[in-house]
């Protein structure tokens, strides 16, 4: 039997140099990810990631745990797969804006209803990166980066207010540049017993000059206070305390929903919502009360020996 020892960040580093451009947010994400999993104490082995196509499906190459780099906009339906396989690991789906909201959208909205117990992390920068920049689904209307020719003519989509009404129970918005906080409400979300999303504000420097660190630091602004503040320190409460009261989770639903439009010279990060429901796997539980509870590769199956099999990758 492996015997735990204390896990350290750099634990969750390979060999493999991150190729993102100078002063990406992507950086300050992977430090976070790799800092919380390490303050949790969980090892390596027993963590998944599972990214889909885009700068930030580069992630997984970048942490040493199990990982699958997989198709545009699918990062969560493979990882709702290994979840269900392997109750036991720590799953992290991520991907960008584009990739998840707007490719995998349906995969976004269904993932919510489901409550399974994992975590999904968006990195929104307002653009496709890896394509040139071209704008996504969370630029807004009349934004023009500069790689586009012209303004955006299109809305942009309101990933928190659409993941509350989807059904996810724990809705929050980090930011990259603030390592130490997006470390801390992963912590929390990892920890939370249910489907987890956290929208990431990360800048882009190469083809969003418009929501830049400056942007969000509001160096533009007369008076130079951040954009960026923390729902936190405001008082705000995003639990909902009795979950059996349906009158409650409405209130907090609706007073979360209104905070995600906060957008100009106050952007609030933090935890917009939260609430401990039933999860997918104690529905099936429920639905199948002789099925096996241990991860079905731990399981007996006769007749089924696959070690040749697996003799042959090694
Ligand atoms: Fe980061 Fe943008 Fe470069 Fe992609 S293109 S690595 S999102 S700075």
């Amino acid at each position: 039997m492996a015997i735990a020892t204390e896990v350290k960040p750099a634990d969750y580093r390979t060999d493999i140099h991150p190729d993102w451009c100078p002063g990406c947010g992507d950086f300050g994400i992977l430090n976070a990810i790799r800092q919380a999993l390490a303050e949790l104490n969980i090892q390596p082995h027993d963590v998944l990631t599972v990214s889909g196509i885009g700068c930030s499906g580069k992630t997984p190459h970048y942490i040493k745990s199990y990982g699958l780099h997989t198709l545009h906009g699918r990062s969560l339906p493979v990882a709702t797969g290994a979840k269900l396989a392997n109750g036991e690991l720590t799953v992290l789906a991520m991907g960008g804006d584009g990739d998840g909201y707007g490719i995998g959208a349906g995969h976004f909205v269904n993932a919510g209803r489901r409550n399974l117990d994992m975590t999904y992390i968006v990195f929104n920068n307002g653009v496709y990166g890896l394509t040139k920049g071209q704008s996504s689904p969370t630029l807004r209307r009349g934004d023009k980066t500069k790689s586009m020719k012209e303004p955006s003519i299109q809305d942009n989509i309101n990933p928190i207010a659409i993941a509350i009404a989807a059904g996810y129970t724990f809705v929050a918005r980090g930011y990259a540049m603030d390592v130490k906080s997006m470390k801390d409400i992963l912590i929390r979300a990892i920890q939370h017993r249910g489907t987890a999303i956290i929208d990431v504000l990360q800048p882009c420097p190469v083809y969003n000059d418009l929501q830049t660190a400056e942007f969000y630091a509001g160096r533009d602004l007369a008076t130079a206070i951040p954009r960026v503040y923390k729902l936190e320190e405001e008082g705000f409460d995003p639990r909902v305390h009795d979950p059996e009261d349906g009158d409650e989770i409405i209130a907090k639903k609706v007073a979360a929903t209104a905070r995600s439009f906060e957008w100009g010279d106050r952007i609030p990060i933090g935890l917009f919502y939260q609430v401990d429901l039933p999860t997918l796997g104690d529905g099936f539980a429920a639905y199948r009360p002789d099925a096996p509870t241990t991860a079905m590769h731990k399981q007996a199956h006769p007749g089924q020996d696959v070690t040749r099999v697996l003799g042959r990758f090694r």
